[in-house]
């Protein structure tokens, strides 16, 4: 399914959403930078699959929530390999509590990470971009952004910000020919709700329309399609991936 070429990077490839979505670039053409924070080793097995699948691809290790990290980490990778075409910004965490015993650490970490990390990669990938007049970005976003959920106040804080930074973002980037759009997953079957125990996940199984979990790669193909000529004409839009749990939440 060859369909384009140039340089993606993918923040928080190691693993999860942004691994599938390093491998299904790699399958359409892309030259893939997989970034990770700490997993050297399901970074460089993200790479292994792309590169066994017939693309290029490198891991570079960078966090996110550090300005200047993130300004080496785009550096590196066009100086590694090439310009940025396509820019996933992906990496995510949670430090979930209840506001009233919600720590100021576990506040700022997830703000740091999941906004702060978002304009980091966004500031420094763009302006390349904008040298080129071309390029395309997605942030992964929530759909709790949208409908709140109990014990994460931090964390649907950071995804709704993320979604008024591409909506700013995009219509600042629109006149070099740049989309910026946001993909809002659902409850995706990752390490991330790994941690959740059988009872909450039949709970919210029960609770999604089309009635399973969704995977790595149904979001993956979501992210695709925003990077791909075909959304050429879609900016500063929010693409639910949720099988239908947020029907009804307004973006
Ligand atoms: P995951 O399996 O926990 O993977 C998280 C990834 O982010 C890992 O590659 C991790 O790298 C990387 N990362 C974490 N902190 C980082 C930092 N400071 N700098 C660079 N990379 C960092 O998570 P996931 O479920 O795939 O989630 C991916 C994105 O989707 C997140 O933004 C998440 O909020 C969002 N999302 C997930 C769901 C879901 O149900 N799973 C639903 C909605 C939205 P290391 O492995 O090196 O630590």
């Amino acid at each position: 399914m060859m369909q384009s070429s140039g340089v993606a990077l993918v923040t928080g490839a190691s693993r999860g959403i942004g691994r599938a979505t390093a491998c299904e670039l790699g399958r359409r053409g892309y030259a893939v930078a997989v970034n990770y924070v700490g997993d050297e080793q399901g970074a460089s097995e993200t790479v292994e699959r792309i590169v066994a699948e017939g693309s290029r691809a490198m891991a570079f290790r960078a966090d996110v929530s550090s300005h200047d990290g993130a300004r080496d980490l785009v550096e590196a990778v066009e100086k590694a390999m090439g310009p940025l075409e396509a820019l996933v910004l992906n990496a995510g965490i949670t430090r979930d509590g209840l506001l009233a015993r919600m720590s100021e650490e576990d506040w700022d970490r997830v703000i740091d990470v999941n906004l702060k990390g978002v304009y980091n990669v966004l500031k420094w990938g763009s302006r390349s971009m904008m040298r080129r007049k071309s390029g395309r970005i997605v942030a992964v976003s929530s759909v709790v952004a949208l409908t709140g959920n109990v014990g994460q106040a931090n964390y649907c804080a950071s995804k709704a910000g993320v979604i008024g930074l591409v909506r700013a973002s995009a219509r600042e980037l629109s006149r070099y020919g740049i989309t910026v759009n946001v993909v809002a997953p659902g409850f995706i079957d990752t390490d991330m709700t790994g941690a959740l125990t059988g009872e909450v996940r039949d709970r919210l199984t029960a609770a999604i329309p089309l009635g399973r979990m969704g995977t790595p790669e149904d979001v993956a193909k979501a992210i695709a399609f925003l990077l791909s000529p075909d959304a050429s004409y879609i900016t500063g839009e929010v693409l639910r991936v949720d099988g239908g749990m947020s029907i009804g939440a307004h973006t």
